[in-house]
């Protein structure tokens, strides 16, 4: 018989599925705090996987992910152990907001400390109590305020186990990028955990494809390590791999006509967009800096000099990103048996 799962001041037996609220400071109106953690712990034993999101409060796509997850039969009966925390930063997502409420940036504070910050201790419970844990972790992210992303996953593929696994959770792109320093992915590697990082739509908002990609990906990643069956041979997914990536920056401030959209195939020199003042009639174009794929974009046309315009994934394999649009678009092909749910509508 397998153990039982330890975590904060709670026990889960094998075979049941719990929710674990584990204590954080509270607020000034003497009201409690809790980061509610559900835990599926398999009756055979298998490897410890958790998955994350609202790291920053308003990036609100991955706790509609960890909803649809906990409500999929293949869940109830894997091997191994579940962590799912729909919101990890609590303060954040009830203000609506990036940060935590000392207007510190929670994905920088790792690992932290029991006496640190309030950032910092938050850091701190999630790397004793989840991250120290487990074996893999998905973290879920959208672009921050008034931007938005296209599907991808973001991960170190020179730790060759984490390579294997980001390349079965077949986003449509998978950028190799260190972790910044700070990020749960940079702490957690430090305790030899690996995170792959989910990046997809805009803050404050439900995206359906961004959705059903992670479902995807993670119950993907989830047959490949052996928690969940593999079913019946379905057809593999091929992900485009970036090696780098670069910023395109605005190179005078003012008002922003973009010509290119998420998933825009470009070459060095094409024009993105131009930017112009409200009544001259003078443009400065903004040129791609490198060929390869637009990963992320601003969405508001009001923009400082220096601002990130357009996020460029870079590569050559043409062929095999117009596949992958091409899937994107594909609503069947996102769509298995087993993820059958009503679209959200934004
Ligand atoms: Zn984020």
């Amino acid at each position: 018989m397998r153990k039982p799962f330890n975590i904060g001041s709670e026990v889960v037996q094998p075979g049941e599925i719990k929710v674990i609220h584990l204590p954080l400071p509270g607020l000034h109106s003497d009201t409690t705090v809790t980061m509610p953690v559900h835990v599926v712990h398999g009756k055979k034993e298998g490897p410890v996987l958790f998955i994350s999101a609202a790291i920053h409060g308003d990036e609100i796509n991955g706790v509609e992910v960890i909803r649809r997850i906990l409500s999929l039969r293949p869940i109830k009966q894997l091997k191994g152990t579940l962590l799912a925390i729909p919101v990890v930063n609590v303060f954040g997502f009830d203000a609506h907001s990036r940060y935590l409420p000392d207007r510190r940036d929670l994905n920088r504070s790792f690992p932290g400390s029991h006496s640190g910050s309030l950032a910092g201790r938050l850091a701190n419970i999630f790397m004793t109590e989840i991250v120290e844990r487990s074996d893999l972790g998905i973290d879920l992210h959208t672009a921050a305020i008034n931007r938005d992303n296209f599907p991808q996953i973001r991960a170190d593929l020179e730790d060759e186990q984490l390579n294997r696994l980001a390349r079965s959770f077949a986003a449509p792109v998978l950028l190799h990028s260190a972790a910044p320093e700070g990020s749960l992915r940079h702490a957690a590697a430090n305790e030899s955990t690996s995170v792959m990082v989910y990046e997809s739509g805009e803050a404050l908002r439900f995206d359906e494809v961004s959705i059903r990609v992670a479902l995807r990906g993670i119950l993907s990643v989830m047959r490949e390590m052996d928690m969940i069956v593999k079913g019946k041979a379905r057809k593999s997914k091929q992900t485009v791999v970036l090696r780098s990536s670069t910023w395109v920056r605005a190179p005078k401030s003012g008002i922003l006509r973009a010509k290119v959209k998420l998933g825009d195939m470009v070459s060095k020199g094409d024009v993105l967009g131009y930017i112009s003042d409200p009544a001259v009639q003078s443009d400065e174009l903004i040129e791609a800096s490198s060929d390869g794929i637009i990963i992320g974009r601003t969405n508001i046309p009001l923009i400082y000099e220096g601002e990130a315009l357009f996020h460029i994934g870079r590569s050559h394999q043409t062929s095999l990103l117009e596949a992958q649009i091409d899937t994107l678009q594909n609503e069947d092909a996102l769509n298995p048996p087993e993820l059958v749910e009503e679209p959200v509508i934004v």
